[in-house]
This record gives C-alpha cells, sequence and structure tokens, in this order.
C-alpha cells in the first residue's frame, strides 16, 4: 500500500500493526474468527495445560490475535470473570507485544442511564464496583478507575455510543454493589473490563473496549435469563460493529483514532 505512515499525525509514528482482540466468551470470539478467517494456533504461545486459546491470521494490514481464555478445565464452561482475563491479558502481551488491546464482549446495561439491548459502546472509563478497601487511599485503589485510549475520530464515524464501564466477578449485582456502580456512573457492567485495564496499564500498552448490551440491570427481568435470551442475537451485532472497528484501525496510526 502507499506509504500511509507519511499520513500519520506525528512524525516517525507507523500505522498500527498487530492487535490482541480479549473476549471473555467462544460464542463472542467465533463470528469474529470466521469474519477475519483466523486460525487456531496449533503450537500455542501459552503455557502447556491452560486452556487458553488463540485465533490469528491476517487481516488487510493488521496482524489480528484475538484471545479467549477458554473452558474452565474441571466444569467446562466459559473462564469468564476477572482473573482468566488479566492471566490471559498478560500472557498475551508478553508473547505478542501488540500495538493495540481490543477488549471486546457482552455487557450489562442501565436504562436509568439510557442504554438498550444491542447498543453498543466504546468505552471512556472504567473501574471496579466489588472492591471496598475502607482505608484511605486503598479505597482508591479497590476502585481502580482508568481511562481507555481515547478514539474520538473512531467514535465519530462510526457513530458509536460512549460510556463508562464498571467490571465485578459477578454476572448479578447486589444492593451495594449498585450503589458503587452508580458511584462509578456507568452505564454498562461486565466481568472482564477493568481487569484487562489494569494490565493494559502496568504493560503500557493502549486498551479500548467495545461493548454489546445483552441484559437491562435495572429493568425488572432476571439478568441470567435475558442474557442468554439475547446472547446470539447481540453477538452478531457486536460482530458487524468489531469488523467496522478494525476497518477504520486497518492503515491509521494511534493517534489518528
Ligand atoms: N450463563 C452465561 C454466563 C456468562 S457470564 C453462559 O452462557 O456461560 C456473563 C459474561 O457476559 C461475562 O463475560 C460478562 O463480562 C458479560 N456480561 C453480560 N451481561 C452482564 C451483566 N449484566 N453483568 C456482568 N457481566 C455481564
Amino acid at each position: 500500500m502507499a506509504d500511509i505512515a507519511e499520513e500519520c499525525a506525528v512524525t516517525d509514528s507507523k500505522p498500527i500493526s498487530t492487535i490482541v482482540i480479549i473476549i471473555a466468551m467462544r460464542s463472542e470470539a467465533l463470528p469474529l474468527v470466521n469474519t477475519f478467517k483466523l486460525l487456531e494456533d496449533t503450537d500455542s504461545l501459552f503455557p502447556v495445560g491452560v486452556p487458553w486459546v488463540r485465533y490469528h491470521g491476517m487481516y488487510k494490514d493488521l496482524k489480528i490475535n484475538i484471545i479467549w481464555p477458554g473452558k474452565d478445565r474441571t466444569l467446562g464452561v466459559d473462564s469468564v470473570g476477572t482473573i482468566s482475563a488479566s492471566l490471559v491479558t498478560y500472557a498475551s502481551v508478553l508473547a505478542l507485544k501488540p500495538d493495540l488491546i481490543i477488549n471486546t464482549g457482552t455487557a450489562g446495561g442501565f436504562k436509568a442511564k439510557g442504554a438498550d439491548i444491542g447498543d453498543v459502546y466504546i468505552v471512556s472509563e472504567v473501574a471496579f464496583h466489588d472492591r471496598r478497601i475502607p482505608i484511605p487511599i486503598f479505597d482508591q485503589y479497590g476502585i481502580g478507575f482508568r481511562k481507555s485510549f481515547a478514539t474520538p475520530n473512531l467514535v465519530t464515524n462510526l457513530n458509536l455510543k460512549v460510556d463508562k464501564l464498571s467490571t465485578g466477578d459477578s454476572l448479578e449485582m447486589s444492593p451495594v454493589e449498585k450503589e458503587s456502580i452508580e458511584n462509578n456512573d456507568a452505564a454498562i457492567k461486565d466481568m472482564e473490563g477493568a481487569a484487562i485495564a489494569y494490565v493494559a496499564d502496568i504493560l503500557s500498552v493502549p486498551i479500548i473496549f467495545i461493548k454489546a448490551v445483552t441484559d437491562i440491570v435495572d429493568g425488572g427481568k432476571p439478568t441470567a435469563e435475558e442474557f442468554l435470551n439475547n446472547l446470539a442475537a447481540v453477538t452478531a451485532t457486536l460482530q458487524q460493529k468489531v469488523t467496522q472497528v478494525v476497518e477504520f484501525i486497518n492503515g491509521r496510526c494511534l493517534e489518528d483514532l
């Protein structure tokens, strides 16, 4: 392709080349694996025996890696939640040295904050809602507030919603967590985002989040049931949006996103 590096806003900067996309559930990952025609790793980058899975390939000028923490070795369900997401992000960054991390997946939305089923969000800020340490400064450490990499051009171009995300290790929500989520001013909640942001932060890799709403947390329907009913349709929407985001990223430099 033409010397696109010359189009970067900052001199000496190069177009994004390697991206790592962290996805907690197989059903969220597979539509994208198919879209980008990725192949599962035969010779794993990860320690022998871990359930983590990498799908990889070239899409246009991008080296794309979709990383899924795999199935729990004992129970056989997707390894959702902060611990496996953090570990797999850490191992992936060390092995692949990506220019950008994308965490995508489903989330619960708050209708009081304008969220609707199927909405796709770019996350501006993340925090935890289940780490309560009532000691000065440790309280803020627990909340773990972090900003994601700002992508103003991407947001305008793809007409995406932008709001805050709150993370905790439960699909459901206790009254005290509800209060924390309100304090975090979040429109959506998930089980991985803020943990992945922590790893991206300590390893100094820019991170963005693309999250689609499968269930309305303050809507009166049981979360697990609503989540499962909407999972397939919302995952299809997410596939389209993530593909558009990747198309937008292709050939661009970080600071032009
Ligand atoms: N019963 C599900 C469990 C998935 S856990 C299954 O089929 O295996 C929910 C996953 O979706 C997590 O990865 C989380 O990040 C996201 N998620 C969707 N809605 C959520 C909500 N209301 N609260 C927290 N996480 C949610």
